[in-house]
């Protein structure tokens, strides 16, 4: 028998907006064709995407964070094309396999000390949903804390923890016990820890909605408060991890030991679902401590050989060419060029962020000249959470990025960590 992809999609020319239109989510489709979003990429190499006429695209979205090695880098297809040759017998769930191991053991390398142990899933919101039931189980406790216009995914725990009114609507009732304070709010957090009855505070640390910075002392504050009152204190670097602030873990820059960080996205070079939690000892040995239960939590595929080969190449990739160090350097040098420019663009209010997680926050330009452009991005905004757009105040409309609506001004820019000084001239000279 042959059967080959390339000659599937030679043969079959249909406009994949019909495709999906018929056959998936069509209200995506409505609302991407509404914005004006209708390219038809199709290759993908590193940061670069390319049109149907060669036309190169620089992608400042990298999937909401998920390629930030690039797209198709050869040392990740290499290892799961090796990994396919090899014959492994890939038990995945019951699977206790050397790679599941190694790549367990290279995460623990960049988590704080007090994190000693690896849960594998194959989502973020899976670590999410691992999380909640871990905390429960190890506290006895039921309430979980988490902040307002916080993201943590979309399953009916998750869910619960989601701090947009707007996308928990209609699903009810959402887990009980569940509640939401302000994100960066000390008092807040104490006030909702003191009856010593919660079993998780959940907080990325810097939220992705928005990208919203918390204080310095916010996060050291929130660990203290935490054990304080026996809450676990659950980072969701969902988003944040793997070096897309210009650490490895958000949490990095400000000095927090969580006592578990949620990752997934990055974590497995932007090929093979994965996500996981890295845990204390405590933890896991609450949690997983019954023989006539050993399977308490998990799912079939997590820890499959090829998740777990894509996220031992990824980290190879990160490592090897210091990519954090790169995000850092070209993240933070087009942040502070572009707040350089907000003095000379009367519609620019700020960009912050750290690393290669940035927010551009645009303010209504007083100059009819920009009224157009800052009407097309209002009306993006409109209703949606967020949307792929190409922005029309950049040169060519060359730019893939997103904007996080519900009235906020802001897009945001998760760029593929490879970004070069020749990408940071192209972004703040456009
Ligand atoms: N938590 C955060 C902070 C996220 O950004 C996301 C996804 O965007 C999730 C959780 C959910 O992850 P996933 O979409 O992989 O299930």
């Amino acid at each position: 028998m042959s059967f080959s992809i390339a000659e599937l999609l030679a043969q079959h020319s249909e406009d994949k907006f019909e495709l999906h239109e018929k056959h998936l989510n069509n209200q995506m489709v409505r609302v991407l064709k509404t914005i004006g979003y209708d390219r038809n990429y199709k290759r993908a190499v590193g940061q670069y995407l390319y049109d149907e006429q060669g036309n190169e695209y620089l992608d400042l979205l990298s999937g909401f964070g998920v390629f930030a090695i690039g797209r198709n880098h050869p040392t990740v297809i290499s290892a799961l094309q090796e990994t396919l040759t090899l014959e492994l017998p890939n038990l995945v769930q019951l699977d206790v396999s050397i790679l599941s191991g190694l790549l367990a053991k290279e995460i623990l390398t960049t988590t704080p000390e007090n994190l000693e142990k690896m849960f594998f899933c194959n989502s973020g919101t899976e670590a999410v949903e691992a999380a909640i039931k871990f905390a429960r189980y190890t506290t006895k406790r039921a309430k979980i804390v988490y902040c307002e216009h916080g993201y943590h995914g979309l399953t009916m725990g998750a869910l619960s923890l989601n701090g947009e009114k707007i996308f928990r609507e209609g699903f009810g009732p959402l887990l009980p016990d569940c509640i939401a304070i302000p994100f960066n709010d000390l008092a807040a957090l104490e006030q909702a820890l003191s009856n010593k009855d919660v079993a998780a505070f959940i907080v990325e640390p810097i939220q992705g909605k928005g990208v919203n910075l918390p204080d310095d002392n916010y996060l050291v504050e929130v660990e203290r408060l935490c054990k304080k009152y026996g809450t676990l204190f659950v980072a969701d670097e969902i988003q944040t991890g793997i070096g897309r602030t210009g650490k490895f873990w958000a949490i990095d820059h400000y000095g927090a030991k969580p006592d578990m960080i949620l990752m997934s996205k990055a974590l497995s070079g932007g090929f093979v679902p994965v996500g996981a939690v890295a845990m204390t000892q405590h933890i896991m040995d609450t949690v997983f401590n019954r023989m006539d239960r050993a399977v308490v939590h998990g799912s079939t595929f997590s820890k499959n050989n090829m998740a777990m080969a894509a996220g031992l190449a990824g980290l190879e990739v990160i490592k090897s060419e210091n990519l954090v160090e790169q995000s850092a350097t070209v993240g933070n040098d087009i942040i502070a060029s572009l707040n350089a420019l907000s003095t000379k663009y009367e519609f620019l209010k700020e960009a912050r962020g750290k690393g290669s997680m940035i927010a551009i926050e645009f303010q209504a330009p007083k100059s009819l000249t920009l009224k157009a452009a800052w009407a097309m991005l209002e009306a993006a905004n409109k209703g949606l959470f967020c949307q792929m757009i190409t922005i029309p105040l950049f040169k060519d409309h060359r730019i893939l990025t997103q904007v996080a609506g519900h009235g906020m001004n802001v897009v945001k820019l998760l760029p593929p960590l490879t970004l070069t000084q020749k990408d940071r001239d192209h972004i703040v000279n456009a």
